[in-house]
């Protein structure tokens, strides 16, 4: 297995592959003034296994478009729609976020948590805005400084995986600057991070170790994410996920 395969095989069998919480995509919900009174075209793109995709599903009178560039997490995606008696409400879609086949003004909302930054938060809102209906709603998740100063450490660890991590600020004046009108600014809390993403990981290492019998990649594989974790239980004053939810601007 290559690297990539290997990490995709660490984060399968989780609930989720991001930090995130049921409550919290409720508030975006809310806050994007989603619900059940109208039928919703939504893509959700970096869907994972498809969290936020069946919840959605089922909270609204949605269709949803699932889309990741993982084969392997739309498969689990399936087989988890599936379980849950949604299937035919969600359709997974393989293809990069840079190169959705989708059309102009297709979606009512277009929802990513916790996948932008794979192709830049400032490339990723700007090119999806054409899909978006006028009036219709964005709703991404970024990670995101809490403060305007923070340990050397911390902001280095940061700048050498993803160089576009800033302030709310900054984030909220890149989607000005796009087309959209922000509405709604959260951040994820520390559960979300911790007890729905960490922790569960944490808990599937022994067994993805096994399964690759201790191969070094593998061993690394864990290394880094153990490395990740420990970033944040000691910085974790200095950055979390927002939550950013703007509206398309133009006449619906
Ligand atoms: N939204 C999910 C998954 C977040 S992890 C959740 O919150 O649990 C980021 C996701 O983005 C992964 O599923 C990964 O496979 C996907 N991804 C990474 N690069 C991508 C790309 N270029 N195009 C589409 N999906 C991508």
């Amino acid at each position: 297995m290559t690297e990539y395969e290997l990490i995709v095989d660490l984060h399968k069998l989780s609930e989720r592959q991001g930090p995130g919480g049921i409550s919290e995509t409720d508030l975006a919900i809310q806050l994007a003034g989603l619900d059940k009174s109208q039928p919703l075209k939504i893509a959700d793109i970096g869907c994972g296994t498809g969290v936020a995709s069946i919840h959605l599903s089922r909270k609204l009178d949605a269709h949803i478009t699932a889309v990741d560039n993982s084969s392997v997490f739309l498969d689990e995606l399936r087989s988890r729609a599936e379980k849950k008696g949604v299937s035919d409400r969600i359709s997974p879609l393989c293809s990069s976020m840079d190169a959705l086949p989708f059309t102009e003004n297709e979606f009512d909302v277009i929802w990513s948590e916790g996948a932008v930054y794979n192709i830049g938060f400032e490339v990723g809102i700007s090119n999806w805005h054409r899909f978006i209906k006028p009036g219709g709603v964005l709703v991404v998740s970024e990670i995101t400084w809490l403060t305007q100063y923070r340990p050397e450490d911390i902001d280095k660890y940061w700048q050498s995986s993803y160089t576009e991590i800033d302030l709310a600020s900054a984030k909220i004046r890149v989607l000005e600057k796009h087309g959209y009108q922000p509405i709604a600014y959260f951040t994820l809390p520390e559960h979300c991070w911790t007890d729905n993403y960490y922790v569960p990981l944490q808990h599937s290492f022994s067994d993805f170790l096994q399964r690759h019998c201790n191969i070094p990649d593998a061993v690394a594989i864990v290394e880094a994410e153990q490395e990740e974790i420990l970033m944040y239980e000691k910085y974790h004053a200095y950055f979390s996920y927002g939550v950013y939810i703007a509206k398309k601007l133009g006449s619906e």
